[in-house]
Order: C-alpha cells, then sequence, then structure tokens
C-alpha cells in the first residue's frame, strides 16, 4: 500500500487547501504524502471563485487546465434585494483590466481532481480512500500519524512526518486534537442547497455572474451559481434556527423560503431540480492558533468565515500557497518551529479580517450594497476589490471608515421607524 513510511511532509486532505500545500513541497523535492478519506473525484460544495484565486493558480501552474475543462467563466456579482431590486452588477473588469478579473463557477470534483492529480505529477503520493484517525503530536516533529485504509480491510498504520498539515476541511482533524476551534457566535448560519436544470442562464458561452438573493423577509438569502454542466446550483443560507429548527424537511424550507424570494421564483420558473437536498451546518470558526512546532493548519481546517463572499476556496488556495513556501524554507533550514512555520499567518490573518468584516456588516439587517454605493459612489472601486479578494495588499479596510458610521446610523433609523 505505501512503499515508505517516513515522510517529510504528510497532508491529510487532497482539498484545494491540501492539494496547493503539498504541490509546493513535493517540487522541491520533499517526500510528501496526501492521504484522503474519500474516493477522488468526489462531490463539495463550493463552486462559485473570487478572482484572486488567479495568483494561486498561477503559482501551482494550472491556469490552462482551468481553461481545458472549461468550467464557466465568472465575471461579477449580483445583489438582489429583499424589495426584489436587481442591483448594478459589481463587473470585476471594470476596475482591472488584466485577465486575473475574470474567474470560474467550478464543478468541485473535477477541480478538485486537477488539483490533486497537479500534486501527484510534482511529486507527492496520493493516498485515496484512507482517513487520518489520529495525528500523535509530540514536542518535537516527526509526529506519528495513524491511518486507516477505508478499502484495505480497515488496516491500520502508522506513517511519521516531520511535519504534519491540516487540509481536512471541516473536519478540522488536528485542530479538534488540539482543541483550537472557536466559533463565531454571531455567524451560527446553515445552508441546504440544491441543483436545477431549465433555471435561466446568460446562454452559450457567455460569462455569469454568482447572484446573491435576499429573501423578503431578510431572514435569509439564497446563491444562483450557473456551472458548464448546464446546472445551476442554488443554495439557502440563514440562522441555524431560522434554517433547520422549523420542522420539515431541507427541501420543505428551500421552499418556503423560495416563495418569498421573486428574484429567485424568476430565475427557476422553468427548471426542474435534479438532486437531493443537501445541508451544512455552523461552518463558521477561526482557530486560536494556525501552527506549532511540526504541524500547520490550511484553509477550512484552520477557519471558515461564511460562504456569502465566495472566499473559502480562495482562501484555501492562498492558505495552502503560504503554508507551502513556509514549510520548503522551515525544511531547508532545519527549522521546523512554530514561528518559522506560522510565518505568513500574522499577513494571512491581517487579510481574512476585511472579509470578516464584510460579512458581518451583510448581516446586520439594514444593510444593502445597492444602498451603500448610492450614497458613497467612490467606494463602488474598494468594494470591488473586497469582492475581487484584494485584501492582502494597499488599504482594503479604508471603506469601513464610512461603511461603520453608515450602519450605525440605518440601524437607528431602521429602530426609530419600527417605534413610529
Ligand atoms: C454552504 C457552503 C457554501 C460554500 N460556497 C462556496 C463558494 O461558492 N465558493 C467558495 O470558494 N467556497 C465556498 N464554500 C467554502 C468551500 O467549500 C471551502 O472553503 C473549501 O472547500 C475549503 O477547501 P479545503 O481544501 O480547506 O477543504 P475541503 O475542500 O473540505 O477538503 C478537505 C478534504 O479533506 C478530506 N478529509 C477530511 N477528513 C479527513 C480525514 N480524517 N482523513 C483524510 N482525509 C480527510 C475530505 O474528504 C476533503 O476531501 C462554501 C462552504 C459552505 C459550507
Amino acid at each position: 500500500m505505501l512503499s515508505k513510511r517516513n515522510y517529510d511532509c504528510v497532508v491529510i486532505g487532497g482539498g484545494p487547501a491540501g492539494s496547493a500545500t503539498a504541490c509546493l513541497v513535493a517540487e522541491q523535492g520533499y517526500s510528501t504524502l496526501i492521504v484522503e478519506r474519500e474516493k477522488f473525484p468526489r462531490f463539495h460544495v463550493g463552486e462559485s471563485l473570487m478572482p484572486e484565486t488567479y495568483w494561486a493558480f498561477e503559482r501551482l501552474g494550472v491556469l490552462h487546465e482551468l481553461d481545458r475543462i472549461g468550467f464557466t467563466r465568472k465575471n461579477g456579482v449580483q445583489f438582489v434585494t429583499s424589495d426584489d431590486k436587481e442591483t448594478q452588477p459589481f463587473i470585476f473588469s471594470d476596475f482591472d483590466d488584466h485577465e486575473s478579473a475574470m474567474t470560474w463557477h467550478v464543478q468541485r470534483a473535477d477541480f478538485d481532481q486537477m488539483l490533486v492529480d497537479t500534486a501527484f505529477n510534482r511529486g507527492a503520493t496520493i493516498l485515496g480512500e484512507t482517513r487520518v484517525l489520529d495525528v500523535e503530536i509530540r514536542k518535537q516533529s516527526p509526529h506519528k500519524v495513524i491511518l486507516k485504509s477505508e478499502t484495505d480491510k480497515g488496516k491500520e498504520i502508522e506513517v511519521s512526518a516531520r511535519v504534519v498539515v491540516d487540509g481536512s476541511g471541516q473536519q478540522a482533524v488536528l485542530a479538534n486534537r488540539l482543541g483550537l476551534k472557536d466559533n463565531y457566535m454571531d455567524l451560527k448560519k446553515s445552508a441546504i442547497w440544491s441543483y436545477f436544470k431549465g433555471a435561466r442562464r446568460n446562454g452559450g458561452t457567455n460569462p455569469e455572474v454568482t447572484c446573491i438573493l435576499h429573501t423578503n423577509t431578510k431572514d435569509a438569502w439564497f446563491w444562483y451559481i450557473p456551472l458548464s454542466d448546464g446546472t445551476v446550483s442554488v443554495g439557502l443560507v440563514g440562522d441555524n434556527d431560522f434554517i433547520l429548527k422549523r420542522g420539515g424537511s431541507p427541501e420543505n424550507t428551500f421552499r418556503q423560503e423560495l416563495a418569498n424570494c421573486p428574484g429567485l421564483k424568476r430565475r427557476l420558473i422553468d427548471a426542474e431540480c435534479v438532486s437531493r437536498y443537501h445541508v451544512a451546518k455552523e461552518f463558521s470558526y477561526r482557530c486560536t492558533q494556525q501552527a506549532g512546532p511540526g504541524w500547520v493548519l490550511v484553509g477550512d481546517a484552520g477557519g471558515f468565515i461564511d460562504p456569502i463572499y465566495s472566499s473559502g476556496v480562495f482562501l484555501a488556495l492562498k492558505s495552502g500557497v503560504m503554508a507551502g513556501e513556509a514549510i520548503c524554507q522551515g525544511l531547508a533550514a532545519n527549522d521546523l518551529s512554530a514561528e518559522r512555520l506560522g510565518s505568513w499567518v500574522p499577513q494571512y490573518n491581517g487579510g481574512v479580517k476585511w472579509i470578516l468584516k464584510l460579512v458581518r456588516a451583510f448581516y446586520t439587517k439594514p444593510f444593502s450594497f445597492g444602498d451603500f454605493v448610492r450614497e458613497y459612489p467612490h467606494h463602488r472601486e474598494n468594494l470591488t476589490n473586497l469582492l475581487v479578494g484584494k485584501v492582502f495588499e494597499g488599504n482594503p479596510g479604508a471603506i469601513f471608515d464610512d461603511m461603520d458610521p453608515w450602519i450605525e446610523r440605518m440601524t437607528k433609523d431602521e429602530v426609530a421607524s419600527s417605534l413610529v
């Protein structure tokens, strides 16, 4: 099953974060093992990308692969308000004529397969259908990783790793083992989603926007992501209790909220549901530490904010690339300290905080992108940049100098009008 038991780097999970890290470490000649519990290609949620993923794709050398597979091109984001206003889309190329302004809506099974194949081609060993049961973190690496084959009669084996990378997504194997998970109490959201054929599309090979549509009570919102196989991914997101604790099936809840969303009803008028209804709950959290001696957390395993701006895959790739570079430097210098392996974390968290702030703005009830931009048209570029994922350079937080007081004012106005 495995020709060797000692690795420079063992990566838990072959999602975008794990594959990106493994690519970089393996291409430097370090022995790298990805352990993935599923059989690939496997289904996964998270189809709408942020344009800034471009730079990770360039670094991984996969831009031509994305074109070859032929995913739907994504050129912007459109918000539809609770009173059914189709606001002017944020078109990414309006403020940037570089080709990176155009991104993709991807079927994750094909996308993740392409990334794990890339890691394999750079020299990583891929062990599929094998679950990481536990990691024994010692004072000093190498650490012990205990694996269980899902096919080979459930056989357990141990491997040693100078560096363990947790890219296990929401399973967060290492963060759970080390007690590092910390939920965002104000972002306890859940989602129900499915796939529709015959839904309204731009047609042909025209690029499409991701639509975000509020329901008329503003208690929930839908994503609408057109995919290249002719289907559209449609998902409902709201507070955990609102979505999951009203009784009835997920499909019933989805359909009840669809009835409250005229913009989505228009788009699905001739559509047919072609999949089961999936559910994900309470997915937003952070980790109190993202690296330690001989271990690193990447992608969702290190934290996840919220699906609203489609930042998940971008941050998975970004952290995967940043961690991969830090691991290579650490292995070369024989310094696998927390400081060395986590040298990228302050810069990374410094960017993520702006996305988190915009997520929290979205969930304050009076917030509306359309209203804000109408009052502050000069912030349209800054806002577009945030939606693109440009949060790691320049001054991405400048917009909040106006947005914070604006939200405060709108909230006061709303409270006052409810008292009249
Ligand atoms: C409702 C919802 C909607 C979303 N929509 C979007 C979107 O539109 N756009 C976007 O960019 N992001 C979206 N996301 C986020 C996106 O799905 C994740 O951020 C992204 O998949 C993270 O990548 P990752 O590599 O960290 O983890 P994953 O992609 O989850 O990969 C982790 C891998 O680890 C494997 N694994 C888990 N446990 C073990 C184990 N014990 N042993 C071995 N392998 C293991 C899993 O099988 C999996 O293949 C959404 C998330 C949710 C919850």
